[in-house]
């Protein structure tokens, strides 16, 4: 049965909307799969997370958009990507990331973040320069940076897989996290993605998201502090309980978001299967200590 509601008092529901950029050219190793993750962790709380694909041609208008997801290419699918984030997206993806919102971009699209990236053959591919770093391919045979990959991130672990024959240099930019086993930006240096305001690179492929729950999570929780922290719930229905879906716990938890930022904000899930596959990377790469830590925190 509906609930009563005040007159003036409409519900909206809470919705999230995702931008994927380049969805048929760049995805591999099921990138994808970080878009199904956080969509399915937004469901069982009752927020619907829209996607929505840009292609080659598209303009990205960052006032439609909570979230933005770049995943990983080939070289010859990077090259005209490249221009096309550069002429068609570039000053929309720059203030976007400049009002803090949420941007997660996968190995070739990391690369595209930065100033330049130089393929093995070929020209240049020139970069947004969001992150102070660069990329080159040391040539057809120099070894590609291939295999499953640990990194400290936050005091936690962060696994994944990587494939990449480019090598990122960072200047002034942030690693996302320390090389603990595996590659990462360039196999010398153990520094591992880059960072700016709420814009992460990495070439952490598709188990990314599935496979690191906490960080899944931490996504989320941005793109809900940013686009409801300065909102009043109470006037929009949905925190006071008359939003059904949300009444099990998304309420609260982000009524906590006008209160103060803290972690965690989101209605935990039943993740023992995520911690699981989260672990067996780590003991395949004979990180057993972190594996047997993972499984003692997040099974009790
Ligand atoms: N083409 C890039 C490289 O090999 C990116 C590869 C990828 O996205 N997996 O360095």
């Amino acid at each position: 049965m509906p609930k009563m509601m005040s007159q003036n008092m409409a519900v909206q529901p809470l919705t999230l909307t995702l931008g994927h950029l380049y969805p048929d050219q760049l995805n591999l190793y099921g990138d994808r799969g970080n878009i199904l993750t956080l969509r399915r962790r937004c469901q069982l709380r009752g927020i619907e997370l829209k996607v929505v694909g840009l292609g080659v041609g598209d303009a990205l208008a960052p006032d439609e958009y909570d979230m933005l997801f770049i995943g990983g290419g080939q070289d010859k699918e990077q090259a005209p990507v490249a221009q096309d984030l550069y002429e068609m997206k570039g000053i929309g993806l720059w203030a976007a990331i400049e009002d803090d919102m949420p941007v997660l971009a996968v190995c070739g699209g990391y690369q595209l973040l930065a100033h330049y990236y130089r393929p093995a053959e070929g020209p240049d591919m020139r970069g947004l320069g969001v992150f102070d770093a660069w990329t080159e391919h040391k040539g057809p045979k120099s070894p590609r940076c291939i295999g499953n990959i640990a990194i400290s991130w936050n005091g936690q672990t962060l696994v994944g897989f990587e494939n990449h024959g480019g090598r990122t240099y960072l200047g002034t930019a942030k690693p996302l996290g320390k090389v603990i086993k595996g590659n990462g930006n360039n196999a010398e240096d153990q520094t591992e993605g880059a960072v700016y305001r709420h814009t992460y690179g990495t070439y952490l492929h598709g188990s990314l998201l599935p496979k690191n729950p906490h960080f899944a999570d931490y996504l989320i929780e941005l793109a809900l502090q940013r686009k409801f922290a300065d909102q009043s719930f109470t006037d929009t229905g949905i925190f006071n309980g008359n939003h059904a879906d949300n009444a099990a716990g998304i309420g609260s938890t982000v009524l906590e978001l006008q209160k103060t930022i803290v972690s965690p904000l989101l209605t935990p899930l039943e993740d023992s299967l995520e911690w699981e596959a989260h672990a067996s990377i780590l003991e395949r790469l004979g990180l057993y200590s972190e594996a047997a830590n993972v499984l003692r925190t997040h099974r009790s």
